[in-house]
């Protein structure tokens, strides 16, 4: 008798949570929030705390063949601190867990924690606990965030209506292209460690890989306008992918516009070069850790003149699809490769 064997691999990382979730059941009523959006949000009298964790490996996430261990420390706090922005929420503190194979020394660890501190200061989170322990296979450092906002500040991915407008910050595609020069430099170097790695040409595209910023600046703008968007997520598995995550949270469709896209000239020229669509790279490319975000038309008044906020398109009815418009004017059904895991 065989008994039934079903691979990761098939329901991919996304149907894994959704399995997992549905086995659990909340028990608490300060538990607002549980799986399924950037971060757990709950109750803690006046106010909410949000609560996010992510777990970053060697090999996995990150390549110290090329990835120094100073800028390791800080992207695993800043894709924390990404998540808790996501929900609209301010960043308090953070505790950080690292398993540590006998190939690190303590001047290594110093350079993991000069990251680390460095991006505690520059998001003002108190590093808090933790945990330490020995691994076989690499580095691995897994952060928690813990957030507050009021209770009627968060955002959630489910708050979309009909005719909102699509935002995004910054620019898209910029890591994924930086991650292929990086890995393609790695390979030069593993066949002629004599060549030094052409890297200056590249230095906006490798950064935003090897260093991300979270957007806590365009959080606080936010609070500042008094402006709460419809719903929010943070941009770390590619833009089509997030916007399948708002459209089944919030019951949308979606209509995007090509030529609104934001892309650096850098990616796009690199991308280019490396024989990359640049708009694949901004749809599918991951970890940028821009934000994604819906606003009721109303508000569009008080971002309209914003540098670093692009308006992409609109939310539709749910029934009406998600849908890309080319610059030639062709609506194409939006795919979600999203990054894959497994
Ligand atoms: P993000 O990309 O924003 O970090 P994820 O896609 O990692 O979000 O996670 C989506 C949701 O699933 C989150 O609410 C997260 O807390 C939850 N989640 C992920 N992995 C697990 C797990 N193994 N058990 C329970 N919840 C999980
Ligand atoms: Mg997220």
């Amino acid at each position: 008798m065989s008994e039934k064997r079903t691979e990761i691999s098939d329901i991919g990382e996304f149907g894994l949570i959704d399995h997992l979730s549905k086995k659990i059941t909340l028990k608490h009523a300060s538990s607002i929030k549980g799986i399924g959006d950037d971060a757990a949000v709950i109750n803690s009298g006046d106010h909410v705390k949000v609560v996010t964790t992510d777990l970053l490996l060697e090999g996995v996430h990150f390549d110290l063949t090329y990835a120094p261990l100073t800028h390791v420390g800080f992207k695993a706090v800043a894709v924390n601190i990404s998540d808790i922005a996501a929900m609209n929420a301010i960043p308090k503190q953070i505790t950080v867990s690292i398993a540590l194979s006998n190939r690190f020394s303590l001047e290594a660890v110093d350079a993991l924690y000069q990251g680390i501190n460095a991006a505690a200061e520059h998001y003002n989170v108190d590093v808090v606990g933790g945990d330490t322990t020995a691994s076989r296979s690499g580095l691995v450092i897994s952060v928690t965030a813990i957030g507050e906002a009021k209770n009627e500040q968060i955002v959630y991915r489910s708050g979309a209506k009909e005719k909102d407008i699509i935002c995004v910050t910054g620019d898209l595609g910029a890591a994924l292209v930086g991650l292929q020069i990086l890995e393609r430099e790695k390979q030069v170097f593993l066949a002629n460690p004599e060549m030094k790695p052409e890297l200056d040409k590249y230095q906006i595209v490798t950064a935003r890989q090897l260093r991300p910023e979270a957007r806590m600046d365009i959080i606080h703008e936010l609070l500042e306008l008094d402006l709460i968007p419809t719903s929010m997520m943070d941009i770390s598995d590619g833009l089509a992918s997030e916007l399948f995550h708002i459209c089944k949270a919030s019951r949308v469709g979606v209509t995007i516009y090509e030529d609104k896209l934001p892309i650096d000239k850098q990616t796009f020229d690199t991308a280019v070069e490396l024989g990359m669509d640049p708009i694949t790279c901004v749809l599918n490319g991951g970890e940028d850790y821009e934000l994604l975000f819906t606003i009721d038309q109303k508000d569009y008044h008080k971002l309209e003149k914003h540098p670093d906020i692009h308006f992409i398109g609109h939310t539709t009815k749910p029934e009406e699809g998600k849908y890309l418009v080319t610059k030639s004017g062709t609506a194409m059904e939006l795919k979600a490769q999203g990054w894959k895991h497994f």
